[in-house]
Parts: C-alpha cells; structure tokens; sequence
C-alpha cells in the first residue's frame, strides 16, 4: 500500500464510513477494521444493543430508531464520545453510521478535537438506487421491513449531500463504487486510503 500523508502521520487510522443502508459498510467496517488494526465502531450495532438490553438509553431511543428515522443529536454525541473515550480507539478507529449529518461531522470534529486529534477521511460507498432497495429488502433485519427501510433510506438521501459536501470541503472525501463483490470493494477503499493527499 502506498504512503498516505496522514494529518496524524503514519498509516490513516481515524476515519468514517459512509453510506447508505444497504451499501454493505457494516462488512466492509469490519475487515478494514481488521486490516487496520483499528476498532470498527457501529453507533446502530451499540443502539440495537442498548435496546435489547433495556437500558435507559435503550428505552429512550427504541422508539426514535423503530420508524426508521435518526436519534436525537445530543444522545448520539454522547454516545460518541464516551466510546472514542476508550483505550481501544487511542490510536484509531472506523466509525461505521456516524456522522450522518453535517451537524453530526461538526461534533465529531468537536470530540476529536478535544482529544488533539482529527479525521483522516471520509469514505462515501456509493450503491445504484435499484441495488439498494433489493438488498435491503433481502436482508431480513427487523427494522428492514419495507417502509422503515425506506424511511431509511429517505432520511439518507436528505441528509447525505450536506454531510458529502463537508468532508469534501476539507479534502477528506474518498469515493468507492460499493456495486462490486465485496472484496474488490474492500480493494478499492484500501487503494483510495493510499492516495496522497
Ligand atoms: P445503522 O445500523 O447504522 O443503519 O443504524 C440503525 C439505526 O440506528 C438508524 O436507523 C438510526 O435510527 C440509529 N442511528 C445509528 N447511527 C445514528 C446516527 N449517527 N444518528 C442518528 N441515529 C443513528
């Protein structure tokens, strides 16, 4: 792989997966992870837990989550940043479903910050509109039933370009064609962390 100039030197270890659902990011969060030695971070894996384990935040966010909409801000920043606490995510990590709004990455810029850290990019796996709905509609999730899954997908369409333009706005954007096997998708985010900057 080839030198990536990171803003926190070395190989880019902080970065943010972005997609929508159905584009496969939780897989491909979890081999990177693997590949780059870094915690892969799913705020809807830790929000299905919390509300399987019936915990207060559970029950505050169940209903947010059933209808296919996002939780609220300040509990999704919270949620962040106690897990970004963590000795695990020191030295990097992937942040899988989080930021999913502008308002999102500014808060995330926030917590780093704080930290004396910032991002090393942002990776948009983009998936054609047909090819989404099919996949959603096969995975079986509970959450997945037809409207939510495009309650879903409607929250991202409205919210995606605003959260893409900022990270483009700041040269973090990396953009990978998630219509491929998995592993070439894999491939390809590897290649696009390579670029220099
Ligand atoms: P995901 O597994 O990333 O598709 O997330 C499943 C659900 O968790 C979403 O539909 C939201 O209700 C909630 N969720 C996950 N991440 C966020 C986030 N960054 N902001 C708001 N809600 C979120």
């Amino acid at each position: 792989m080839a030198d990536f100039t990171s803003r926190n030197g070395g190989r880019p270890r902080r970065l943010v997966l972005i997609g929508p659902p159905g584009s496969g990011k939780g897989t491909q969060a979890q081999i990177l992870a693997d590949q780059l030695g870094v915690p892969a971070i799913s705020t809807g894996e830790m929000l299905r837990a919390a509300v399987a384990a019936g915990s207060d935040l559970g029950k505050r966010v169940r209903r947010q989550m059933s209808g296919g909409g996002l939780v609220d801000d300040p509990t999704m920043a919270e949620l962040v940043r106690e897990r970004l606490a963590r000795p695990d995510a020191a030295e990097g990590f992937l942040l899988d479903g989080y930021p999913r709004t502008e308002g999102q990455a500014a808060t995330l810029e926030e917590i780093l910050a704080g930290r004396g850290q910032s991002l090393d990019g942002a990776l948009l796996i983009e998936v054609p509109e047909e090819e989404l709905e099919q996949r959603m509609a096969g995975r079986g999730r509970e959450d997945d039933d037809q409207g939510v899954a495009r309650a879903r997908l409607e929250v991202y369409r409205e919210t995606n370009p605003r959260l893409v333009g900022y990270y483009q706005r700041q040269g973090l954007l990396r953009e990978v064609d998630g219509h491929q096997p998995i592993e070439r998708v894999t491939l390809d985010i590897l290649a696009a962390l390579g670029e220099a900057r």
